[in-house]
């Protein structure tokens, strides 16, 4: 699969005859993670032809095995922060999405140059891209680059109160910075671009070891381990669904007319951490303890978006309750965790033998 071209056809696929992006050729960096394997499988179920562009270093295959079924989904493995393959450059795109970028911090902080080239570099290279296919372009910004916000909840007019020198800043910062060149490039009419603000989202495909709340919370219950609560618990988050978020992308995508600016895309529901934890221990029915942990430097104490601009522009607002969506969720780890530990006898008698 190096390299791209990978498809495989694994059965046939109604499109819906009405859908606009019937037809599109989308480009979707980062599609191998958690959001962008969502998104590219929508596209595909909208008619889209998707080409996912990553270097797999937090997204997986196994995220793409639905979409590596469709005759309209090519593969290519390729680090954004690197001069992008001559197969992209060669293509038709239409669209193209930027999810390139670990959204985890203990995974964006293992290598935090990295993580910020990965959103300047990796942003302008696939600008560039979008200037010479003509194509609109979609960048993934954050919640993040409101810092610790001392406006509540979070509109799209605040500026924010990032520390640019702690730990979190190479993930802030390099969303900022993205932004910046981002509108920088529609202003001086080299392209059209949008920008999502989005907000903490969870559902399947988490990485059970990917260290973001929801994920450890549910891995954590589902195997009687101990839950992990950072500081005393107090601290808010907002929780997205996955379904509703990628609606929201890709009515972002195609809204039409002039620059809307960035737009918040997330769940108003705030709830504290502590919440969540009784909200998971309850949907899973575990009896695992409740530990503390120290707070990570520069954890923001409080998160909601203010989703009235993608109300009021994209007539967007998301539908599926949190226990909705935790039912969701723990349905899909618990059946990942049964498979693997339906695969691991088998795993031993092989190496006994
Ligand atoms: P994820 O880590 O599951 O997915 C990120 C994908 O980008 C992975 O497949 C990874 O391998 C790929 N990637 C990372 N660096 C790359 C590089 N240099 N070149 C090529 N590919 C690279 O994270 P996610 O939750 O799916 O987030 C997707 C996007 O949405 C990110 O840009 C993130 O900043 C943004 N976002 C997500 C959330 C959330 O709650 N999930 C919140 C705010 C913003
Ligand atoms: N958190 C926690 N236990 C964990 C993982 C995270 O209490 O096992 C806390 C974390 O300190 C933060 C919140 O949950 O306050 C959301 O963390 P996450 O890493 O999911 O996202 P972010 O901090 O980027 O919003």
């Amino acid at each position: 699969m190096m390299g791209g071209q990978a498809v495989h056809f694994c059965g046939a696929y109604e499109v819906p005859m009405t859908s606009r992006i019937r037809n599109q050729h989308v480009l979707v960096a980062g599609g191998a993670g958690f959001l962008g394997s969502h998104l590219c499988d929508r596209l595909l179920a909208e008619g889209a032809r998707v080409v996912c562009l990553d270097n797999l270093l937090t997204g997986s295959l196994a995220n793409l095995e639905g979409a590596f079924c469709h005759p309209h989904f090519e593969f290519v493995q390729a680090d954004v922060v690197s001069s992008l393959p001559r197969t992209l450059t060669r293509r038709r795109f239409d669209r193209i999405y930027n999810l390139a970028c670990a959204a985890s911090p203990p995974l964006y902080q293992a290598n935090p140059e990295h993580t910020l080239m990965t959103s300047v570099l990796g942003t302008k290279h696939l600008l560039d891209l979008a200037q010479e296919k003509g194509a609109r372009f979609l960048l993934s910004s954050t919640s993040e680059i409101y810092g610790d916000p001392h406006v509540h909840p979070q509109p799209e007019s605040y500026w924010g109160n990032v520390n640019s020198t702690g730990p979190r800043a190479c993930y802030d910062e390099g969303k900022r910075c993205a932004e910046t060149l981002s509108f920088d490039f529609d202003r001086a009419g080299r392209g059209e671009v949008r920008v999502a603000r989005i907000f903490n989202t969870y559902g399947p495909r988490l990485s059970a070891a990917d260290g973001r709340v929801v994920s450890n919370l549910v891995s954590q219950a589902l195997s009687q381990a101990d839950i992990t609560v950072f500081g005393d618990g107090s601290q808010t988050r907002s929780f997205c669904y996955v379904d509703d978020l990628v609606g929201g992308l890709m009515a972002l995508m195609e809204h039409d007319g002039p620059q809307p600016g960035p737009i918040n895309l997330g769940n108003p529901t705030e709830l504290t951490v502590r919440a969540l934890v009784d909200v998971v221990l309850e949907l899973t029915g575990s009896s695992s303890e409740v530990i503390y942990r120290p707070l990570p430097t520069d954890d923001p104490k409080r998160r909601r978006p203010d989703i009235s601009k993608a109300a009021a522009v994209l007539d967007w607002r998301p539908t599926t309750s949190l226990t909705q969506g935790l039912n969701a969720t723990i349905d899909w780890f618990d059946a990942q965790a049964r498979s693997r530990s339906a695969e691991a006898p088998a795993e031993v008698v092989a190496l006994s033998a």
